[in-house]
């Protein structure tokens, strides 16, 4: 005769089957307040990464408290974190590089404070700052990095052409951003890339081979002789500016435009022969620094009259040249930032937007450069 069997749990399995089940509630409880908690920090602008260190490292309230802050977020995702710079994290203002955290651990070492920490993480690249941080505490940041194209690179350079020229920060700054505390010519940077901002001068060189693109042939009549060239967009600019200055009397030629290295070459050589070295190393551009080369300058006459500068033509380019695109390159009161004397019959493609900012505040084409770009 069949028996039925009836399955019966022994009761310490039921016993354990509960505490399971206990233990599974509170797992899934626990998970749940931590989603809740992650969420929290990820609703007011941090990362998955940054909200589970915040919350394992118990800073939410804080943080909460705070609210969005990009270098706390930075800082809870870095491995460099450090909680005595917590404060210090919550107050510098963020920068985009990757080493911001180990650089503001290793400025908060060198005795900045917070603002001198976000004035130097705003003058330089990641790198700048990480080389500037390996030096002890330095004197004048508030002197020259108020100023907001000095770079923190060049304190040294700022401090020495300060004290040796003895000229204020501003001038400083900017002369060094210029390469200005360099002798002409020494170490120059070469300059590769076109652009209707580039800037060549006895600190910057083109080489040898470098040819802008987009030159064209200039027309028999918008020049004094035959085959010159200029960059296209140039060109364009100057016949308009020639069409609108005719309207009104004035009559601009070209004399002389795209000038390549071989050119410039040339040109030393014959002045050379004509006129001795001496002449030649005070007034001639040596090749490779001209602006010529970049297809964007030409030097302009006036079909009337034989010197410019006494022309009606200069006055008239001289307050209207910006409305087309051109600066006057080479003012007197330039010169001592262009390094080059007075030249009336100079002009520069910029394009209007520039040339106009540059016009109104009366800028050397260095001074906007070393300001803004
Ligand atoms: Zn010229």
């Amino acid at each position: 005769m069949a028996t039925k069997k009836i399955i019966k749990f022994k009761p310490n399995i039921m016993k354990k089957l509960k505490n399971m089940g206990i233990i599974l509630v509170i797992i899934l409880g626990c998970f749940i307040y931590y989603r809740i908690q992650i969420n929290d920090l990820k609703k007011i602008g941090y990362s998955e990464k940054a909200a589970t260190n915040i919350f394992f490292k118990w800073k939410k309230e804080e943080v909460l408290a705070l609210g969005k802050n990009k270098t706390l977020n930075k800082a809870f995702e870095s491995p460099e974190y450090k909680e005595k710079n917590f404060d210090s994290y919550s107050k510098i203002k963020y920068t985009d590089d990757k080493y911001v955290i180990s650089n503001i651990n290793n400025l908060i070492k060198r005795g900045y404070t917070n603002e001198e920490i976000t004035m130097i993480l705003n003058h330089g690249s990641g790198e700048d700052v990480r080389e500037f941080a390996k030096r002890k505490k330095v004197r004048y940041l508030e002197e020259f990095y108020s100023i907001d194209y000095a770079r923190i690179k060049y304190y040294d350079r700022y401090v020495k052409y300060m004290d040796e020229a003895r000229e204020d920060e501003e001038t400083s700054v900017l002369l060094v951003n210029l390469d200005m505390d360099k002798n002409e010519y020494e170490d120059p940077i070469i300059i590769k890339n076109f652009s209707y901002t580039m800037l060549v001068n006895k600190h910057r060189k083109l080489e040898k081979n470098y040819i802008p693109k987009n030159l064209v042939t200039i027309n028999e009549e918008d020049a004094t002789d035959k085959g010159m060239k200029l960059n296209r967009t140039a060109y364009i600019a100057f016949k308009q500016m020639k069409k609108a200055a005719e309207k009104e009397g004035y009559h601009l030629l070209i004399n002389s435009a795209y000038r390549s290295y071989q050119d410039q070459e040339e040109i030393a050589a014959t002045y050379l022969d004509l006129y001795g070295s001496a002449y030649v190393d005070k007034y001639v551009l040596k090749p490779g620094f001209s602006e010529h080369q970049t297809g964007l300058s030409f030097d302009v006459a006036s079909a009337d009259t034989n010197i410019f500068a006494n022309s009606d033509e200069y006055k008239w380019i001289v307050d209207n040249c910006y409305k087309f695109g051109f600066i006057y390159r080479f003012k007197k009161e330039y010169e001592n930032m262009t390094g080059i004397r007075h030249e009336a019959w100079h002009y520069r493609y910029v394009g209007k937007k520039i040339a106009k900012e540059i016009y109104e505040k009366d800028l050397s084409l260095e001074e906007y450069y070393a300001m803004n770009l």
